[in-house]
């Protein structure tokens, strides 16, 4: 039975009972899969895709300061979640981070947007003399610290790692010939704001000629269909007739988009298939939640192709970082435990032991610190918050970059992704065409990105990375392989590197 159709008839059984939708249900697994289970490490299948030159990969939800990639709209979470989150307690704490952006969650312009707003919350609720703490030095806190400094405030921001960006992970030197960002890799078509913002910052930027391309298992290249999308847009339309949100597994199920035909065409692609594609390749890497966690009210709607094309910084965002840290006051490797309000000020208590006393503080902790409680806010954060904390979702989603020393592509698609094929990763995007470079870039979204980021042997991530590319490999390589039986277990790299 196809990942799908399981998925559908185990909804279907659920009947129509709003409560039993909220019973988190299993994630089937895939059954044609070419890809191992992670216990399953002895033996790297075997891959007639070669070998890369160079791997680099993220792994945010086991980092301790991300614990996630992006905050999304779970079951009940609403834009009002949102506002909860960013409101400031008692004029004192003040928030902001991607997670508190009601327009744009889960990016970098929301993220800037929210060290804005609550930049301008503080000069509103005092006066400039004050010395304001900012925690975190990620492009939410950067972009506060500056506008506090900007209007004459003493700042400083405290920050866990030894570096600056926080989910902004820009890598450079090596053997790599572009700086590879291990978080956020393009700005979105039209968000000219964040263009001149990197461009400013004396970043190079090449526009991205998206052009998809879909393929089976066998490597045979499919139509782009657009049954998978509609399918989605059914099950959304269906739950907005609810009087609950549900999540969108749950509506796929109940809507029109639960019956689906599972019979194959000739390329051995079914229209279910095409609602698998639709999940695993657009709403899952745009999302970086699954299917059964996402809401379904809030978000479900996609369009095809959405989150992936506009422009490609070619030294990343780090320089954007850069800038804005540029004379800011941050101080490294300092890791905030507790924050206590008494008295009008704020202390900010470090896992050294060591504190320091602000007037009012600004926090922009990614959710997914928020949520697993290793900071302790005295008094307790307010209801409101504390909810909106628990009912926004943190998803996980990782880049994977690859460099070969020639491609094994003969395809100018720039989005590579694959139906019926069970893979890892969500889609790849192929650098060649826009910057010359053989370097293929991963999105693995989701459940899958959880359970590749639990491997820390990067050999084992790379059998299935590779695995996961073979329907893209050249005809010609293909037969040579094939017939000269070159195919061999995938070695380690030699300058592998995880993020
Ligand atoms: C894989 C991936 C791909 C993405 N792709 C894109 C994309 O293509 N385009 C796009 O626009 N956006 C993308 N994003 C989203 C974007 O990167 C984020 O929305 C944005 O960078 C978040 O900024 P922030 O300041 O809110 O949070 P962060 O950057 O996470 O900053 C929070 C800071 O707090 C620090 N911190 C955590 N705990 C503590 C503590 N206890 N004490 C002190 N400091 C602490 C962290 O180290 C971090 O520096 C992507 C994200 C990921 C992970």
């Amino acid at each position: 039975m196809r990942r799908r159709t399981f998925l559908i008839a185990a909804v279907g059984a659920l009947g129509t009972s709003v409560l039993a939708a909220c019973t988190p249900q299993p994630r089937p697994t895939r059954s044609p899969s070419p890809t191992p289970s992670p216990t399953a490490t002895t033996q790297p299948p075997a891959s007639a895709v070669p070998q890369p030159a160079s791997m680099l990969r993220s792994r945010w939800s086991v980092d301790p300061f991300a614990l996630g990639a992006a905050s999304f709209a779970a079951v009940g979470a609403t834009s009002a979640s949102r506002d909860d989150l960013a409101a400031a307690v008692d004029d004192r704490v003040f928030f902001a981070g991607e997670a508190t952006s009601r327009d744009a969650p889960g990016t970098v312009s929301g993220a800037i947007d929210s060290g804005s707003r609550a930049a301008d919350e503080v000069i509103s609720a005092s006066d400039g003399s004050e010395r304001i703490g900012v925690i975190g030095a990620g492009v939410a806190g950067l972009t506060a610290a500056r506008a506090l400094l900007d209007a004459g405030y003493d700042v400083v921001v405290v920050e866990a790692r030894d570096r600056v960006g926080g989910r902004i992970d820009a890598r450079t030197g090596g053997s790599w010939p572009l700086t590879v960002d291990l978080g956020p890799t393009m700005i979105a078509d039209g968000d000219e704001a964040l263009h001149s913002a990197v461009v400013a910052a004396g970043g190079d930027v090449v526009s991205f000629g998206r052009a998809d391309e879909v393929r089976t298992a066998a490597g045979t290249a499919v139509a782009v269909s657009g049954v998978g999308a509609a399918a989605v847009a059914d099950a959304v339309e269906w739950s907005s007739q609810q009087p609950h949100d549900v999540p969108l597994s749950f509506a796929i199920g109940q809507s029109e988009a639960g019956a689906l035909s599972t019979t194959p065409d000739e390329a051995g692609v079914s229209d279910a298939d095409w609602l698998s594609h639709q999940l695993d390749s657009v709403v899952q890497p745009r999302t970086s939640a699954t299917d059964e966690r996402l809401s379904a009210w809030n978000g479900g709607a996609t369009t095809p192709g959405d989150g992936v094309g506009g422009a490609i910084p070619l030294a990343g965002f780090g320089t954007l970082a850069d800038e804005l840290a540029d004379g800011v006051d941050v101080l490294l490797r300092s890791v905030v435990t507790r924050v206590v309000t008494r008295n009008d000020k704020v202390s900010l208590r470090l896992r050294t032991g060591e504190s320091l006393t602000v007037d009012r503080v600004i926090v922009t902790l990614p959710l997914g610190v928020l949520k697993s409680g290793s900071v302790v806010f005295e008094p307790e954060l307010p209801l409101p918050k504390a909810r909106a904390v628990s009912i926004l979702g943190m998803g996980d989603s990782d880049r994977v970059w690859l460099r070969f020393d020639e491609p094994f592509w003969s395809t100018d698609a720039t989005v590579w992704s694959t139906i019926a094929a069970g893979s890892p990763v969500g889609l790849w995007v192929n650098l060649l065409p826009d910057t010359g470079y053989p370097v293929l870039v991963g999105t693995v979204a989701a459940a899958e990105a959880a359970r590749l980021a639990a491997i820390d042997d990067d050999a084992t991530v790379l059998a299935e990375l590779l695995a996961s590319l073979e329907p893209f490999l050249d005809e010609a390589k293909r037969a040579d392989a094939e017939g000269t039986g070159t195919a061999t277990p995938t070695p380690t790299p030699s300058d592998a590197q995880s993020g």
